[in-house]
């Protein structure tokens, strides 16, 4: 019997997962393929699985039938992101090669008004550059499909009026191959605005579908035993109505 594998690299635009000695993972290398351009680092603030409890969190926020639950949701997640940003914005800054002056969401594929922009004003720290500049472009983006028209800039907002030049931070709620969040970053660029990064709420890890996967995920859960948090890292309490 051959040695069971162990160890994990990390991928060096996402941040996530990857096998030992890779400098991307999969998902990072199809999207270069498809962008034809470099990706935006990104920084995700709670790795967790399907089923888990942020997972429920963040469909509650999207898609709980209730407005009052998607509200409750979304204070909860704002209120982790504002924990883990008074905790780490040093961090958030180092990786993304200082202060940004924009704040941009990524924009909805289903919803004219997208959640994360309420995310994103209920936290001071971002709320105070947020500007809504991207609206869905011609092209579909999905998971492992990136285009560089996947979004747009929008013309009463946009690098015409003065953000030409000026750096962004992309926020989106949750990551999982990155396409949506890296067509958001393309079509900034294209209209001329620098971006420095894409922060992002919370990222699928998969542990049964690699085993350098299932080792950064042991890694995560040792990470949040050694620092005594809970599952979505900053604590909070069970929403009732969640969907399951
Ligand atoms: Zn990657």
């Amino acid at each position: 019997m051959g040695s069971t594998p162990v160890g994990f690299g990390i991928c060096r635009p996402c941040e996530g997962p990857t096998r030992p000695g890779f400098a991307l993972c999969y998902c990072c290398t199809t999207l270069i393929g498809r962008l034809q351009m470099p990706l935006a680092p990104v920084t995700a603030v709670t790795p967790y699985r399907v089923g888990d409890g942020m997972h429920r969190l963040l469909r509650g926020y999207k898609d709980a039938p209730m407005a009052e639950v998607r509200s409750i949701c979304t204070s909860q997640l704002a209120g982790i992101l504002r924990r883990w940003l008074s905790e780490h914005v040093d961090r958030l800054l180092a990786r993304t090669g200082g202060p940004w002056d924009l704040v941009v969401g990524v924009p909805s594929s289903q919803r004219p008004v997208a959640p994360v922009d309420a995310l994103v004003d209920a936290v001071p720290l971002l709320a105070r550059h947020h500007v809504s500049l991207l609206v869905r472009g011609p092209e579909p983006t999905d998971h492992l499909v990136a285009s560089r028209r996947g979004f747009e800039v929008t013309s009463n907002g946009g690098a015409g009026c003065g953000e030409r030049g000026r750096r962004a931070l992309v926020v989106d709620d949750s990551f999982t191959t990155g396409a949506r969040a890296q067509s958001a970053v393309a079509a900034l660029r294209i209209a001329g605005i620098r971006v420095a990064g894409v922060l992002v709420v919370g990222r699928v890890v998969a542990p049964d579908a690699a085993w350098w996967q299932a080792a950064y995920w042991d890694s995560v859960i040792e990470e949040r035993r050694a620092a005594r948090t809970v599952e979505w890292a900053g604590g909070g309490h069970p929403v009732a109505g969640l969907p399951r």
